[in-house]
């Protein structure tokens, strides 16, 4: 399957990993768009929440619920966003479902609808 992010988890192409068990991993994003800007993966490959199974919703809940224990280290003791991206209108780039965690800076949050 010709998935960038299946190959980043199989190590088939660099990415720099800052956390990885046996459902997640996290690696800086290429094009940060905030001070702090990771993906967290889920290493079962899907691409939209329409596609999860129970054991996916289960096996990215408790990778989301490691997070607090890694704020720190993340530079994240601050606080943090999560976004997950779905679809054309959000801009969805990688169908391989992730979690944008962005921080290290306060977050703006845009009014969209008069932008
Ligand atoms: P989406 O637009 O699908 O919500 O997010 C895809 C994200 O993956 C983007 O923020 C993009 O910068 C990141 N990305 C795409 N290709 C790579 C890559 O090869 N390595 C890393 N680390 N991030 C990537
Ligand atoms: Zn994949």
């Amino acid at each position: 399957m010709n998935c960038i992010f299946c190959k980043i988890g199989r190590g088939e192409i660099p990415s720099e990993k800052v956390y990885e068990d046996e459902d997640v991993f996290i690696i800086k994003d290429i094009d940060p768009k905030a001070e702090k800007h990771y993906l967290m993966i889920p290493k079962h490959h899907y691409k939209l929440i329409s596609d999860m199974t129970d054991d996916d919703a289960a096996a990215l809940m408790r990778g989301l619920r490691k997070l607090p224990a890694l704020a720190d280290k993340l530079g994240l003791k601050n606080g943090y966003r999560l976004v997950i991206n779905q679809g054309d209108d959000a801009g969805q780039t990688v169908f391989h479902l992730h979690v944008h965690i962005l921080g290290g800076q306060y977050l703006d949050f845009p009014d969209l609808k008069n932008k």
